[in-house]
């Protein structure tokens, strides 16, 4: 034990490191560095969206040093930063041994939305966060790895209810010095400004890094005093505005991207497109090799070896579509500097190029213009090919060149504190390093490892904290609707209730009324009061979505004013960090797409390390992770073609699971109290659903099948087999 007095200089590399800490993302998947954040000023965290930079300007610099004078603060904050600098020099990395050609030349991922975090709501949905999980897993496998993306400054809105139980939207300012973000800069240490054609106006733009680990992330921004106020607002907000604003907001994403990395010295080896949104980036490879002299043929099948696409849903309205006159406003400056007939170019967008009333879909220009596509589960690959077979009249649907790799998350981004303290305990301080593989979890199968008592502990431990978290919020969203009743809020919910979670967004074809289309029946089960039961709801529509907006307001309406008063609540304004609380606490997280239109869905994922059970359709990647033993299932493998007797099908079979299946085997307790036949279930999902349903995974698949040159590339367009289900 030593006395001495923490060197100066001491304290400076610490203030420097947790500056530099806080600008690193990789603190968001750092347990030990969330609480210290925390620590130096808990309702800072709290209230500022859990915001490491912005407690760093909370706490003064002399605060901070005096406080690092305490012996046991600054061995911890040493601690933390000798593991942050391991993890961004460690040499042994999965990419190091298998992938290493992308440390000089990377993957350049482009998405139109990432989810990394609450305090950067730059996502609006499970796209985003996909997005961001991927990226977190590239940095952990070593993996080169930038990616492209907007720097929306009002970022996706907040969502409020009004006295009408209708959803408002509000919008606040994002600051980006109070953000986890770097400006980029050139040589000479100014903002580096790019420029891109956008209808007649050439429209500059700034950008953002992200640092996500080892990975970096930059956002373009055209929120700049040199260009007219409409190009401005360009990247105002996450798919705001009419299609206009969208086809240009694609135009900065694609094209400036690529404009970007150049600036940068990058020179990615591949591009992969996550989703059409950012599909314009192939005019711009194209341009690049024509100006360069390639002929328009040899410039399009050089930018094809480069090119990945990963389509995401086959719902419609998924599919950005322009017309033909919006194309030639928007592109207009654009296809004069690429040397070749306009109806080449607007062909590359249209099932049939001659159609010049065809619409311009930016899933059939990525379609045509990638070395290889892909879905995102077994059966969304199917769909897939199906939907676009019409691009390959020789071919049978079975033969379009759209493979899959599942979806998964980036586990230790999603685990709850708890979960952490729980496998830290039984494992000890080196428990994360294999988090992600088989054997990890096969532990869990054995009771001497894990008895049933301390795993319904930890369940209770979790409820108790949804509990308690959901009863904080709500008496928020009441204090707002000028609410007085404060002391019913300390009664909502009730932590013995089996808890069925619902959250994601608003989307129609997800069907979030779906499980009280038998209200009867629902009643009467949340009646017996030998067997509570409550729901508990999350979620945003789409400002334009008023159909969405009307599930919600029937949600609330039934929470208010039906009989399921009590037993059923609404969380406002949904986000990361509701979604990280949910999860974690929900006993059943309930999943009813119209099957097959979830491609893959990815919450259900986020419960399973928790010990939560999916209820779900046998869609996306429910139907390949449910194998009878680790969760439920609605329906079976299959569904009818009319969508009234899908809807009428699924919520028959839905109130009959849980009341067959869930709620008896839930309430099912042997002398001890002990719920054995669940807690059987809880060690089958955890053991099954989390070292498969990961990022790491899905990273790994992403490289060795697609981004590393494939030994027998084909001609144009059809590169791809479809690729069997996971090994
Ligand atoms: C995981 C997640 C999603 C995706 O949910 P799905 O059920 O897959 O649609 C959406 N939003 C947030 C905030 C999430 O965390």
């Amino acid at each position: 034990m030593t006395l001495n007095p923490i060197a100066p200089s001491e304290i400076n590399d610490m203030v420097v490191g947790l500056n530099r800490l806080a600008r690193n993302l990789w603190w968001t998947w750092d347990q030990e560095a969330q609480d210290l954040f925390q620590e130096l000023s808990p309702r800072g965290w709290r209230n500022m969206f859990h915001n490491a930079v912005a407690i760093l300007h909370e706490v003064s610099d002399y605060e901070l040093r005096v406080r690092l004078q305490d012996a046991a603060m600054a061995r911890r904050v040493q601690k933390i930063l000798q593991s942050f600098d391991r993890y961004l020099e460690a040499p042994d990395t999965w990419a190091a041994a298998h992938a290493p050609q992308f440390a000089t030349h990377p993957v350049a991922y482009f998405s139109a939305e990432f989810g990394f975090h609450e305090t950067l709501p730059i996502a609006a949905g499970g796209l985003g966060m996909l997005a961001g999980d991927h990226t977190k897993a590239a940095s952990d496998l070593g993996l080169g790895f930038v990616g492209v993306s907007l720097f929306y400054r009002e970022g996706y809105f907040m969502q409020a209810i009004n006295p009408d139980n209708w959803q408002t939207e509000y919008y606040t300012l994002l600051n980006p010095k109070n953000l986890p973000i770097e400006p980029v800069l050139n040589a000479r240490g100014e903002p580096l400004i790019g420029h891109v054609g956008v209808a007649t106006s050439q429209v500059a733009f700034q950008a953002w890094r992200v640092n996500v680990g080892r990975a970096s992330v930059y956002l373009l921004d055209t929120n700049l005093p040199e260009n007219e106020p409409h190009y401005r607002d360009l990247t105002l907000r996450v798919y705001g505005g009419d299609a206009t604003t969208r086809v240009m907001q694609e135009i900065v994403l694609g094209v400036g991207g690529v404009r970007l990395l150049r600036a940068l010295g990058i020179t990615p080896s591949v591009f992969h497109l996550n989703e059409g949104h950012a599909a314009f980036l192939v005019l711009e490879l194209i341009r690049e090799r024509m100006a360069e002299g390639m002929t328009f043929e040899a410039a399009l099948a050089a930018t094809r070896q480069q090119c990945l696409f990963t389509t995401h849903t086959p719902v419609e309205a998924g599919h950005d579509r322009f017309s033909p006159d919006l194309m030639h406003f928007a592109m207009h400056r654009l296809f004069r500097q690429i040397k070749v007939h306009q109806a080449d170019l607007l062909g590359l967008g249209r099932l049939d190029p001659a159609n010049e009333r065809e619409p311009f879909c930016m899933t059939v220009l990525a379609l045509k213009t990638a070395r290889a596509a892909n879905g995102v589960s077994e059966l969304h690959g199917q769909v897939s090919r199906r939907m676009w077979q019409p691009l390959f009249p020789d071919r049978t649907a079975a033969e379009v060149p759209i493979g899959h790799v599942t979806n998964g998350v980036h586990l230790l981004g999603w685990m709850k504190g708890t979960v952490r303290t729980f496998w830290k305990r039984k494992l000890g301080c080196d428990w994360e390093r294999n988090v992600n593989t088989p054997e990890f979890w096969q532990r869990i199968l054995d009771p001497q490892f894990v008895t049933d008592e301390e795993l319904w502990a930890l369940r209770y431990t979790l409820r108790r904290e949804l509990v308690e978290f959901t009863r904080r919020r709500l008496l928020l969203q009441g204090e707002r609707l000028g609410r007085s009743d404060f002391i019913a809020f300390d009664h909502l919910l009730n932590v013995d209730a089996l808890t069925i979670g619902f959250a994601r967004r608003f989307a129609t074809y997800k069907r979030a009324p779906l499980v009280f289309q038998q209200l009867a029946h629902i009643v009467e089960l949340v009646k017996d009061p030998t067997r509570p039961i409550q729901f508990i709801f999350a979620g945003k529509a789409h400002p334009r979505d008023d159909d969405g907006k009307r599930f919600i307001q029937q949600i609330i309406h039934l929470s208010r004013y039906s009989e399921l008063q009590g037993h059923l609540v609404f969380i406002e304004n949904y986000d990361m960090h509701i979604a990280r609380q949910m999860v974690a606490g929900c006993d059943v997280w309930l999943n009813n797409p119209r099957r097959p239109l979830e491609a893959s869905g990815t919450s259900g994922m986020k419960t399973a390390p928790h010990g939560g059970l999916n209820l779900s359709i046998l869609d996306g990647w429910w139907r390949e992770a449910y194998d009878g033993t680790n969760g439920f299932a609605i329906g079976e493998d299959s569904h009818p073609d009319s969508i009234e007797e899908q809807d009428r099908r699924d919520g028959e079979n839905l109130a009959q699971v849980l009341n067959e299946e869930v709620i008896p085997c839930f309430f099912n307790r042997d002398a001890n109290g002990i719920p054995r036949q669940w807690i059987h279930k809880i060690r089958r999902a955890m053991a099954t659903v989390a070292p498969q349903y990961n990022t790491w995974r899905m990273v790994q698949q992403y490289v060795t099948r697609y981004y590393l040159p494939q030994p027998q590339t084909r001609p144009a367009p059809s590169t791809a087999d479809p690729i069997p289900a996971s090994p």
